[in-house]
C-alpha cells in the first residue's frame, strides 16, 4: 500500500518507465490498456475485474450506509489511495480496508 501511495507501484507502466529488464511494453498483461493503477482499480483490467467490482461496490455501499452526501462520494484514484480529507473520519479507514482487500484478492504483483 505504501509503494502504491508513493507512486512506486510496480505496474507494467512503471516497470517500463524505469526500464526493468523484460518489461518491453507499458501495456497490461490483459492486453486491454496501459498497465497503471487506474487500469487496475477501475474496471478496465479484464484480469482484475471481479476484485475491482467487489471493491467499488463495497465503497459505494459504505458511502450509502454512512450517509456520505452524494457530492462527497468521489470514486477516483486519489480518494482510494490517499486524499480523503473531504470524507467523514468513520469512512476513511474503511476505504483503506476495501483497497487492501482488493490488493489481497487480486494480487496484481505491485
Ligand atoms: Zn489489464
Amino acid at each position: 500500500m505504501n509503494r502504491i501511495r508513493s507512486g512506486h507501484a510496480m505496474t507494467c507502466e512503471y516497470k517500463h518507465v524505469i526500464k526493468i529488464p523484460g518489461q518491453i511494453t507499458p501495456l497490461c498483461e490483459c492486453g486491454s490498456g496501459t498497465g497503471n493503477l487506474d487500469h487496475l482499480l477501475f474496471l478496465h483490467c479484464q484480469l482484475q475485474n471481479t476484485a475491482s467490482i467487489a471493491m467499488l461496490d463495497s465503497i459505494e455501499y459504505l458511502y450509502h450506509r454512512e450517509n456520505v452526501p452524494p457530492y462527497l462520494r468521489k470514486m477516483d484514484i486519489s480518494t482510494l489511495l490517499g486524499a480523503k480529507e473531504h470524507l467523514p473520519h468513520s469512512v476513511r479507514p474503511q476505504i483503506d480496508s476495501a483497497v487492501a482487500r482488493f490488493l489481497a484478492t487480486a494480487n496484481p504483483k505491485l
